[in-house]
């Protein structure tokens, strides 16, 4: 019986890569999938609890920094693609705490490169996937947009690491022939989202009364993109998208982050059956980040024209499925912000 084609999903009990390993679990019952992720604060095994008995999915504990672990990993496998979504992701604690963003984004990047160029031998076949950000361009004025053709000009120590680990990504493409492709995205929103991140901080700060802290004038603006669209738009470029080639992802959905926040307060007085004005009021407008860039926004021609790809909705109805995921789910919530999920991976892989 030949091999089933094998993918190593790197950071699969995060945010956007649960939901990419679920996609891929479901969509490809022939594929094995093979979730690896270190569980950090950010990594939530909870986030796959419908999917993690699935007969062709595999959950494996590690850090992408330990590269004899990699090594280990990538000869007990013959993985034919690599899509990888591990990284340290909050620019706040980037600022905090570079170094933790340099060892994981940077280093762990190629620790996986080197295990890739090790164990593929002539890369017929195989695909590396690396997974990054739009906010390694930098930040734009009232108008333009980034293309794949935007200098790079990071300005967090997160986006700096990210933008260090797209050059690397495409160094190993041209110095060795590794088959890669990279994306680069905009602001993610929907279900398992880590409340530290603005909307389902603000939604679980409504649902308790707690002030909403918005940076400095809340002028800011970025593009919305529902993380189901994210993950499609993944799947599509794994499949289909051509080696050494680079694909921004956005959902042509900007909005001034003010805006939003007005928005979801409204939502969300709606589906608690309070009088509008009441989660607006809970506004409170904070200290700027440290050189926190103005405006983002991202042209997705390539992808749409290319490859077919479009946004399946906008941030309107977006928020609203937002909210109503998060208040479907307050235990999930609840386990997260008191840290209870961390005991999931024992529980269910040690003492099984
Ligand atoms: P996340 O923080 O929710 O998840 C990151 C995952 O990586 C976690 O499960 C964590 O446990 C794991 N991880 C961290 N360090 C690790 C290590 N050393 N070894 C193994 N696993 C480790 O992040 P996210 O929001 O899901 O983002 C996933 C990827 O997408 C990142 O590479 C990020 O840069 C990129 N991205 C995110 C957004 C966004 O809006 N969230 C937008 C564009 C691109």
């Amino acid at each position: 019986m030949s091999k089933p084609t094998t993918i190593l999903i790197t950071g699969g009990a995060g945010f956007i890569g649960s939901h990419l390993v679920r996609l891929m679990v479901n969509k490809y019952p022939d594929y094995h999938i093979v979730n690896l992720d270190a569980l950090t604060y950010a990594g939530n095994l909870e986030n796959l609890k419908d999917i993690e008995n699935a007969a062709n999915y595999t959950f494996v504990k590690a850090d992408i920094t330990d590269a004899a672990a990699m090594q280990e990993l990538f000869a007990a496998h013959d993985f034919d693609g690599v899509i990888h979504l591990a990284a340290e992701s909050h620019v706040d604690r980037s600022i905090a705490n570079p170094m933790s963003f340099i060892e994981t984004n940077i280093v762990g990047t190629v620790v996986l490169l080197n295990a890739a160029k090790q164990h593929w031998g002539d890369f017929s076949g195989k695909r590396f996937y690396h997974v990054s950000t739009d906010e390694v361009y930098g930040t734009l004025g009232e108008t333009g947009f980034f293309t794949e053709e935007t200098a790079y000009d990071p300005r967090s120590p997160y986006s700096a690491s990210k933008a260090s680990s797209d050059h690397l990504v495409r160094a190993y493409y041209h110095t060795y022939g590794l088959p890669i492709v990279i994306s680069n995205c905009s602001n993610n929103y929907g279900p398992y989202q880590f409340p530290e991140k603005l909307l389902p901080l603000m939604i679980n700060n409504i649902r308790h009364n707690k002030p909403l802290p918005v940076y400095g004038d809340g002028q800011y603006t970025r593009d919305w993109l529902w993380v189901e669209d994210h993950a499609a738009a993944i799947d599509l470029i794994y499949h289909e998208g051509k080696n050494g080639e680079t694909y921004n992802i956005g959902g042509n959905n900007e909005w001034k982050n003010i805006d939003l926040v007005h928005q979801l307060c409204d939502v969300m007085d709606d589906l608690l059956g309070r009088d509008q004005g009441t989660s607006r009021a809970l506004i409170t407008f904070v200290k700027d980040r440290p050189g926190h860039d103005r405006r983002y926004a991202i042209d997705a021609t390539k992808l749409m024209n290319e490859l077919n790809w479009a946004p399946s909705i906008q941030a309107e109805e977006g928020l609203r499925k937002t909210a109503e995921w998060y208040l479907g789910n307050t235990e999930w919530l609840e386990r997260v912000t008191t840290g209870a999920y961390q005991a999931y991976y024992e529980q269910q892989y040690q003492t099984n």
